[in-house]
């Protein structure tokens, strides 16, 4: 069964699920991670989408679940090339075993087990994109309390490169999903935990972690 997003009421299916590492260089550096040339992409299946209307199911006994709020854009074209072919914007999680990763990272393995597991894409509503990428700023809290702070305009690889950089590399379609990356601050949630992510531009999104 494909997985569908709504937009301007219109539902939309998911087609992939793009995810952008190391965007923002205080969290490369809260990582010890160096921050390169390129962007670091990785991917999740749609199947991982969490809407904003259900829980969020931590997976238990493989470490800890670290939060990353990260705003996710919407392509609205077949054959998109540029930011002007993203229609939506949302908040949105990437959920991460940080020790998987770390085990994985170490033994130079792919990142899936760490960043594709069911649930690890809790997704908030879309709205119109704006016209300046740069100028969306998100807030992270987790139990009410502020945990992450983002602002657009900090990204080493801003919206309009990402777009040119996967376009090459990827034909990238109507529904395509990109993660763009997530501020410092990031770390474990727990069963029982509020999460929310609020953006003036973005809108608001919030989940109860079970
Ligand atoms: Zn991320």
């Amino acid at each position: 069964m494909p997985t569908t997003i709504s937009f301007n009421n219109h539902p939309i299916e998911v087609a992939r699920i793009f995810c952008i590492g190391r965007n923002y260089a205080a969290h490369a550096a809260e990582l010890g991670n160096a921050v390169g040339e390129e962007p670091v992409v990785f991917m999740k299946p749609p199947t991982a989408i969490v809407p904003p209307s259900r829980p969020i199911r931590l997976p238990r006994d493989r470490g800890p679940v670290h939060h990353e709020a990260e705003i996710v854009l919407l392509v609205g074209r077949d054959g998109a090339d540029s930011a002007k072919d993203i229609i939506g914007i949302a908040p949105g999680l990437d959920l991460t075993l940080r020790g998987v990763q770390d085990g994985l990272k170490e033994k130079r393995l792919p990142w899936e087990l760490a960043k594709a597991f069911d649930d690890s894409a809790p997704l908030g509503d879309f709205v119109a994109a704006p016209a300046d990428f740069a100028s969306i700023a998100f807030e992270c809290r987790v139990n009410g309390e502020p945990r992450q702070h983002g602002e657009m305009h900090r990204l080493l690889f801003p919206v309009p490169r990402l777009m040119t950089f996967l376009a090459a590399r990827f034909t990238l379609r109507r529904g395509d999903l990109i993660f763009t990356g997530t501020p410092a601050g990031v770390g474990p949630l727990a069963p029982g935990d509020v999460i929310e992510i609020l953006s003036g531009t973005a809108g608001n999104a919030r989940w109860q972690c079970e």
